[in-house]
């Protein structure tokens, strides 16, 4: 077996010992019995720096959904990748307005909007866009499936709108006919304990009370997953447990 292929299968086990402890279904005695709870975490894999070879790689052992940083790059691997047809592509980077019209015509997924011209331009695109040519990415129907990203631990520096903030753009977001608020995404600060992760859980279930396509918390990389999923995450982003150490 090759390493990624090992590697996507342990932290699969992870997710789902992680999952079964948060919410203790009996994973032993569900597992042959016709109720056995499957658990509904989506794995993501992030790919970024890594080449096209190493994400088929992931690809072939059943691994469909991915997640880009770095436009230019992310790119040149879709095409590269064209002929995968099942696999679906996550956008998780900063996000510049200068950037969407390509995030909007190559992501199914883009978990990184935080202001509301970024989620303007990037519904403007995609419709100018599906009123241009037919798209072939399999895995999109219509619409980008959105994701707010929350600057949760309120680091100065940091990409994210702020919790007060929030609704407010999730109504910008709702209001645009060609994306559907599918949730939240966040990386809390490291070392800050579980408060983060609690405010993070908080927010969602306020969202998801108030939005019926809300289903997603995007929460949690290599080293938090299981913290994340503590507190409600349903897709975890996993890069270097996957891939490898990036240069
Ligand atoms: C790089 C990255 C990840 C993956 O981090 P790992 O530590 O490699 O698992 C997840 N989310 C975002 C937004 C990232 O930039």
């Amino acid at each position: 077996m090759n390493k990624i292929k090992e590697n996507i299968e342990n932290i699969k086990q992870q997710i789902d010992q992680a999952y079964h402890a948060t919410y203790h279904t009996n994973n032993q005695a569900n597992k042959s019995s016709s109720t056995n709870r499957k658990n509904p975490i989506t794995l993501l894999a992030v790919s970024k720096t890594k080449p096209a070879t190493a994400i088929e790689q992931a690809y072939l052992a059943g691994q469909r959904n991915f997640g880009e940083n770095y436009l230019q790059e992310a790119v040149e691997k879709i095409a590269q990748l064209s002929h995968c047809p099942k696999l679906c592509w996550h956008f998780i980077g900063p996000i510049q307005s200068n950037k969407t019209k390509q995030i909007a015509k190559n992501f199914t997924w883009v978990h990184s909007v935080d202001r509301a011209k970024i989620a303007r331009r990037l519904n403007t695109h995609l419709k100018e866009y599906l009123s241009e040519e037919k798209h072939s990415n399999s895995c999109q129907d219509s619409a980008l499936n959105i994701c707010l990203q929350v600057n949760i631990s309120e680091e100065p520096s940091k990409s994210g709108v702020m919790a007060s903030e929030l609704f407010s753009l999730a109504e910008v977001v709702d209001n645009c006919d060609k994306l559907t608020l599918r949730g939240l995404m966040a990386i809390p600060e490291k070392n800050t304990g579980v408060a983060s992760y609690e405010k993070m859980q908080h927010l969602f279930k306020k969202l998801q009370a108030q939005y019926p396509t809300v289903d997603t918390l995007s929460m949690g990389m290599s080293n938090d997953l299981n913290i994340a999923i503590a507190h409600g995450s349903t897709m975890v982003r996993i890069g270097r447990a996957i891939f490898g150490e990036r240069d």
